[in-house]
């Protein structure tokens, strides 16, 4: 067996197509094992559209990037035809090696796609030596090809998060399958609130589901979300999520985290307040105030510390209905606590979401679902913003997110074995 009836069974050529010659270019750098794909003359190529065999019209040069030859880059070029069919008339046929528009063949592109599940696409850039761009071209058409083959005909529970995708800056919307177990990502879009739930509404519809079959929305308090939710998934009933009503008064903490320091940051106004009332008792309006702060002080942020632990005792009660009345009695007693301090507003504020929404909080005991789910969304978040790492924007964010946390992944090994 000669070398290029090696190079043959490699590459999987099958009639009309044949390797006719080979050459290693050592000039270039890195050098390049180039492969000339040719088939005989007067071969009959498949109509792309009917399969009938027929005459090529015409031909074009097209060269595409192959695995690796050992250490070499690797071309493989080829003379692909434009059939003349009967009934379709003039196209270019399709070769088995690789899709149509594509730079690379297909092992390859296949290679790139299991490597890019694995590490940032940076990584596998320098790795592949290909440039990032075009790598992210390669995983958009294999992420969006496996989401048009995505089943959504079952889902009745859906679970929404947020997240941003630059700091601060721009955000991106997933949507979970709540019931299943693995990759519960069924949808990320651009953006956050109420457009967000049309868009995923309409993309239920074209993958099979119905947004009637919704009868649960798990999400959390943005006045967006919930009336993105009315209109769009009119079926389902709002279960606010746990874990975003201790994310709520954990931001409040920090809030009166920060006030607190802000105020113990301006000691010399203090003192300049505390010695000029010790001397006399003519204090400006804002320096009664402030001494007033000073003296008041037990510690407000410790305070509000333990506002935030107490949910727990509403999160452990047994019923729906030990829930409710948990929820009453602890606003009762923690508004008592806030009253009249203005560092611990913040938290008063928190109370005050969760009074709004004390129905859809305790949906969550009827409800039977998690949220371990949506939580463990952070961790997805955080992996597909480092694998998206230096040429991110939202729509890269969001192909990785697809890649790590939906079906996509998966879907694309199945693809690989057939
Ligand atoms: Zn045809």
């Amino acid at each position: 067996m000669d070398g290029t009836q090696i190079l043959t069974l490699g590459l999987g050529l099958q009639a009309p197509w044949k390797l006719k010659d080979q050459h290693l270019d050592t000039t270039s750098s890195p050098h390049r094992l180039e492969l000339y794909v040719e088939a005989d003359r007067g071969s009959l190529y498949a109509c792309p559209e009917c399969g009938k065999a027929c005459p090529a019209h015409d031909f074009a040069d097209k060269s595409w990037r192959h695995l690796n030859f050992f250490q070499h880059h690797c071309y493989l070029h080829a003379r692909v035809p434009r059939t003349r069919c009967p009934e379709h008339g003039v196209k270019r046929v399709e070769v088995p090696w690789a899709r149509p528009d594509s730079g690379f063949t297909l092992l390859f592109e296949q290679a790139a796609m299991s490597l890019v599940r694995e590490m940032p696409v940076l990584a596998v850039s320098r790795q592949l030596e290909v440039t990032d761009k075009r790598l992210w071209r390669i995983v958009h058409h294999y992420v969006g090809r496996m989401l048009g083959d995505l089943d959504l005909s079952q889902v009745a529970n859906v679970g929404v998060d947020e997240t941003a995708s630059r700091r601060g800056q721009r955000y991106v919307t997933v949507f979970l399958d709540m019931q299943r177990q693995q990759e519960p990502v069924i949808f990320a879009v651009q953006g956050r609130g109420k457009e967000t739930i049309k868009a995923f509404s309409a993309f239920l519809e074209a993958h099979g589901g119905a947004p009637g079959n919704v009868v649960e929305v798990v999400c959390d308090m943005s006045p967006a979300f919930l009336n993105g939710t009315a209109e769009h998934l009119p079926d389902a009933r709002v279960t606010v999520d746990w874990f975003h009503i201790v994310q709520t008064f954990t931001k409040a903490l920090d809030e009166v985290r920060k006030r607190e320091r802000r105020e113990k940051a301006h000691p010399k106004a203090l003192r300049w307040a505390v010695l000029k009332s010790m001397n006399n008792h003519n204090l400006t309006e804002k320096q009664m105030v402030a001494l007033r702060e000073l003296v008041a002080d037990q510690g407000a942020t410790a305070n509000a510390w333990i506002i935030k632990e107490k949910l727990r005792w509403i999160r452990r009660a047994p019923t729906a209905r030990r829930a409710r009345w948990r929820i009453t009695n602890y606003l009762n007693v923690m508004r008592e606590a806030v009253a009249g301090h203005t560092l611990l507003k913040p938290m008063a504020k928190a109370l005050n979401t969760l009074e709004r929404h004390a129905d859809q909080v305790v949906r969550r005991w009827y409800s039977g679902l998690t949220n371990a789910r949506l939580e463990g969304m952070n961790g997805l978040f955080q992996a597909a913003r480092s694998r998206a790492r230096g040429y991110r924007n939202e729509s890269n964010f969001i192909a990785m997110i697809y890649l790590i946390g939906s079906p996509v992944g998966r879907m694309l090994d199945e693809a690989k074995s057939t």
